[in-house]
Parts: structure tokens; sequence; C-alpha cells
């Protein structure tokens, strides 16, 4: 836990930098020991042999929901979406645009503008960005479902990100997923804001694809691997574009170096280079906390501290008259673990006084301060403190 001369913070952003896991440095130190003592033997005869380094994640599968062949770990989180769309997104003559949900992630906007550009297609008639009633809530699954409904005819591909970054807000991810596929258009997430978050079931739901980091809720370390899903279906599909590399080819023959390629017949064969181990080793350190607590305990305790949170704030907004309005649903089935709170007067003000006192949150323009209490570290009394501080700012301001 972070702290500032010698106190602890309280710190409610692990929806963007999650924690050190206390055996991260160990599992570190044991790469550097290996690499320094066997050198190039390492790849085989490391204690975790580093060839196939990236087969010790199978609690990964789990986390999002997937069987242990539809999910690799490879890269960082927007080079892999450009991955993904390779293989995704393919347009035809009459089916040539993206739909995205109001106001995404800018690198997922980034992403899905650059790819229409690839394709020689005009990002500014391609891209149908959802509706939204409250623009600060963004867009809603229902928002989404309709757009599905009216545009289906020249959708190449629906891409959300399944928790939006900005409000907390969860989608139904499987009606959405239903509804492509009555249409027959790919679906993909971008799971930032929700791996280790909420519950996830990526294969029961027939996502086509999905691709997450894990250095937010996942504890993996800054610019920590990537996570990457891509449904069983389509792991014999060989008319799929895939940019390659020799990680994806069988192991049996890779090292005979020869020039035909041999894909790994599940997710791995998108995989392109051999595995960044220390970039990875954080991630191992943390599925294995995430195992043994489960994810279910996890995603549970998210929901019931980002309720004692709402029920908190409910209170002193109806008591003290407090110019606060909550951006994340009320209803615990579209929330994870973080709350948006939008402060119609204030809020940098405020924002400044609760770092100060030992709060560590998240400002984004025009008012809304994020906060994510999480299951793996934070607690219902950190949350009652962040709460008074709102009160006692509030009370002083009245009285001046
Ligand atoms: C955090 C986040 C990213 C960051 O992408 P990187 O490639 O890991 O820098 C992208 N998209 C969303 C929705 C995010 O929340």
């Amino acid at each position: 836990m972070p702290s500032q001369n010698n106190k602890s913070l309280i710190y409610f952003t692990g929806n963007s930098l999650g924690l050190q896991v206390k055996k991260t440095p160990k599992y570190f130190k044991d790469e550097l020991d290996d690499w320094a003592k066997m050198g190039v033997e390492g790849h085989f005869k490391a204690k975790t042999p580093w060839v196939s380094y990236h087969t010790n994640f199978d609690y990964m599968a789990s986390v999002v929901g997937a069987k242990k062949t539809e999910v690799v770990l490879m890269n960082t989180l927007t080079a892999n979406l450009h991955f993904l769309f390779v293989s995704f997104f393919n347009p035809t003559k009459k089916k040539t645009k993206i739909l995205v949900e109001k106001k995404p992630f800018p690198s997922d906007y980034f992403v899905v503008e650059s790819q229409l550009k690839f394709r020689g297609l005009e990002p500014k008639k391609n891209i149908i960005e959802s509706k939204a009633k409250d623009p600060l809530c963004g867009s809603t699954t229902q928002d989404i479902l309709e757009a599905i409904h009216k545009h289906h005819k020249e959708l190449a591909l629906v891409f959300l990100g399944g928790v939006n970054y900005y409000s907390g807000y969860v989608f139904d991810m499987q009606k959405i997923a239903k509804a492509c596929r009555e249409y027959n258009i790919p679906f993909g997430l971008d799971l930032a804001h929700a791996a280790g978050n909420v519950s996830l079931k990526l294969h029961k739901w027939e996502v086509d694809f999905a691709a997450w980091c894990s250095y937010k809720y996942l504890n993996a370390g800054p610019g920590g691997v990537g996570g990457v899903f891509i449904h069983k279906k389509h792991h014999k599909n060989t008319t799929l574009n895939k940019f390659t590399g020799w990680w994806g080819h069988t192991l049996k023959s890779r090292f005979e170096m020869k020039q035909r390629f041999d894909p790994i017949p599940t997710a791995e064969s998108w995989q392109l280079s051999n595995a960044p181990i220390m970039n990875m080793v954080g991630l191992k350190a943390s599925l294995e906390v995430f195992k043994k607590v489960g994810i279910k305990n996890i995603t549970k305790q998210n929901k019931e501290l980002s309720t004692y949170l709402y029920q908190a704030l409910d209170k002193l907004v109806k008591e003290k008259n407090i110019p606060l309005k909550i951006l994340t649903p009320r209803s615990s089935k579209n929330r994870g673990a973080q709350l948006s709170l939008y402060f119609k007067k204030q809020g940098k003000v405020l924002f400044d006084y609760l770092e100060k006192n030992g709060i560590v949150a998240d400002w984004r323009h025009p008012g809304v301060i994020r906060v994510a209490p999480v299951a793996l570290y934070n607690t219902k009394t950190e949350i009652d403190s962040f709460v008074k501080l709102i009160e006692v700012f509030f009370n002083h301001k009245s009285k001046r």
C-alpha cells in the first residue's frame, strides 16, 4: 500500500494501476537468477522454462470465463487490438462500418480510425458512435442494441469497452453478443476495465474476440503483458487474416526454421514473438492471488464495496444537499468496483482536498472523480473515511 509521510494512503485507483503483489519481487529475482546462471539454457532449463512461460497462466482463462485454449498473453493492449482487427474486421462492399459506444477510450477510437484508413475507408463515414441520453453517463446496452438493429446491414464489426472507463457502466455483453450473432456481425471487446473487476463468460457468450491489459484490476505492474481471447470457433479458420510470427508456429517444428507456417490450433497462433518474460512475472504472482481467493469472490466483493459506497453517498446527498450526481448505474448488474462521481460545483477543489488528505483517486474533466475500491486491498473502513472527508469538505464550504 503506497504511503505518504509514513502514513498509508487510501488507494482507490486500482482501475488505473493495481498495486504490487507481495511475491512479485521474488519472482523477478528468480528470473534474473536463472538468466545470470544459465544464459540461453534458461529457455528450456529455467525453473519456469521461458519457451513455454506463457502457458503458465491457466487462471487467466477462468478470470475471463474462457477455455484455456482461447486465451493467450502477448504484447500490450492497443497493439493486440490492431492484430485482432486484422483478423475480425473484414469489410465487404456493403458492410464497412464499425459500431462503437459513445466516447470510447481514445486509444480504442484511434484503433478503429486507423484500421479503417488502413482498409482504404473514410473514418468519418464508417464509424457509428452510439447514442447516449446523457453524454456523461455514456451509452447503455439498450442504445447499443438499437444501433445494431438500425444499422445491421452496413455493420462489419461491433467493438465496445465491456466496462466504460469514464462512467464505470458495465454493458450486458451477453445480450449484445446475441444480437450480433443474429445478424452475423463479429463482436469484439476491450476489457481493460472489466478483467479482474466483473464476472465474464466470454466463451459461453460467444464473444468473437477480446483484449485487455493486466496492470489495472489484475495488478501485474506498469505496462504488464496484454491478454487476448479468441473464441474457439475461429481457431481452425484458415481464411482469417492474421499477422504472424514464429511463436504462432507449432512448437514441435518451430526450431527447424522452415518457411512454411504451421499454426498452433489455439489462440496461441496469434502470438508473434517469444514471450516477454520480465513483463509477465508480475501477472504470474498476481494470478496466484486471484486463484487463491477465487474470481467469483473477488467480483462479488468488488460490487459489494461499490454498493456500500453508493449507499453512503446517497445518504450524504439526501441529508446534506451535496451537489453530487453518481454517473455509474445504481443497479449492481451494470456496475463493478468503480463509481464515477460528478460534482456539479467545486469538483476540482474537492479533489485537491481529498488528495491532501491521503485519498488516491482520479480526476476527469469536467468534474468527475473516479474511485474504485477493490476487493483485494480496500476496506469498508476506508470508504467510511472517504465519505467523511466529502462531508467535512462541504460542511466547511457552507459555513463560509
Ligand atoms: C487502459 C486502457 C487502454 C490502455 O491501452 P494500452 O495499450 O495498455 O496503453 C486502452 N483502452 C481502454 C478502454 C483502457 O481502459
